[in-house]
């Protein structure tokens, strides 16, 4: 697996996930297959049954527990080249053992990542008595909230390809196909353009378009359909690309076409908004304060969007009650959307990242109404 975090930077990662697990009081950090475990290494292991774990202590060298079947892959994935030392269990031994003997004794608090599953978090509790648990997600939420030169450019790519897919969309979305059919196409086309996976593919036709995560059904489209698309992948980088783009097929309702326009306006006045130091709920309250204004405002019943990285979802939520200020380097969407119950909606959603001077948008196609061709 090609990642676009070399080896230093790596090894910037570890040293930076102690020091900030320290500084937030933990003695230290176990961090189980999933995107923390990629963040920090650059191992793309699945989370399973058998325990595999990466134990990062302060003052000490971190140490990758691994079921000695996944020894060779986790040699693959290069950590030895971090200076991670490799603890195999054999298949009858108690990982757990060797996780708290490898802790040792003067561990008084430790976290644990925020995807640990529940029943090695119960195992841990119970193999390591009187040490307390805390949740590792705000130590490492501060690494990965703020994306690197090369992690930014690998959102580019990612949403590079995700433009590929909505640039052919009239290729598959037409009258007298239906969602499923035409969310199959989509999905090949993820893979197509320049993905690894097709992680969801949204099509919302008529009625189906007022429910935002919607995904496909057997409804066929008809002549005058709103049909939101929203779709999105992970890149060989393990990078996530998430887009949307409303479609109609011919000339749609007049209502419709009316608050079109505003969302239109809503969504690119939100994405002008974004620059370093403004409030992340100020950026939702851009978008929400036009479509509010234009009678829509209940029709926009989620937030204005979510960051975005390793993971399709993450840390910074554009919503309200987040004032957390955005700073360069972070990456979200800005996704607005209304949505009229029993009817039809519309979402035009743009990857933004923040540069040291503005919101720069990853996605690119036109975000005008494309009306296809019946
Ligand atoms: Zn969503
Ligand atoms: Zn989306
Ligand atoms: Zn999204």
């Amino acid at each position: 697996m090609s990642s676009p975090a070399a080896q230093a930077d790596l090894t910037a990662r570890l040293a930076r996930a102690r020091a900030a697990a320290a500084a937030a009081g933990l003695d230290a950090v176990l961090i189980t297959p999933g995107p923390d475990l990629r963040y920090l290494t650059g191992y793309v292991a699945k989370p399973l049954e058998r325990l595999t774990c990466l134990v990062l202590r302060s003052g000490a060298d971190p140490v990758l527990v691994v079921p000695v079947l996944e020894r060779p892959a986790a040699e693959a994935a290069g950590v030895a080249a971090l200076g991670l030392a490799i603890a195999a269990w054999e298949e009858t031994e108690d990982p757990i053992a060797l996780v708290a003997e490898i802790l040792g004794t003067g561990v008084r608090d430790y976290g644990v990542d925020d995807h640990m599953w529940a029943e090695k978090v119960l195992r841990l509790r119970t193999g390591l008595p009187g040490v307390a648990q805390h949740l590792a997600g705000d130590v490492l939420r501060g690494l990965r909230i703020r994306k690197s030169p090369a992690e930014v450019d690998a959102l580019r790519e990612a949403g590079a390809a995700i433009d590929r897919v909505h640039a052919r969309m009239g290729e598959w979305l037409r009258a007298g196909r239906t969602e499923r059919q035409i969310g199959r196409d989509i999905a090949d086309a993820i893979i197509a353009e320049g993905h690894v996976r097709a992680d969801f593919v949204i099509v919302g036709s008529g009625a189906n378009g007022a429910s935002p995560h919607h995904e496909v059904s057997d409804r066929v489209i008809e002549m005058g359909d709103a049909v939101v698309v929203d779709i999105g992948g992970t890149t060989e980088a393990g990078y996530c690309s998430d887009s949307t783009r409303t479609y109609t097929i011919g000339e749609p309702d007049p209502e419709f076409r009316r608050y079109y326009a505003v969302l239109l306006e809503a969504q690119r006045a939100a994405c002008e908004a974004v620059r370093p130091g403004i409030g992340a709920q100020e950026v939702d309250r851009v978008a929400r304060g036009i479509i509010s204004a234009a009678g829509y405002g209940e029709f926009f019943v989620h937030r204005t969007g979510h960051g975005i990285g390793l993971e399709g979802h993450e840390h910074p939520y554009i919503v309200e009650g987040n004032a957390e200020p955005i700073e360069p380097g972070m990456a979200f969407s800005v996704e607005p959307g209304i949505y009229l119950p029993g009817r039809h909606g519309a979402r035009i959603e743009d990857i933004v990242v923040c540069t040291t001077e503005a919101g720069e948008r990853l996605n690119l196609t036109p975000r005008e109404l494309t009306v296809l061709p019946v």
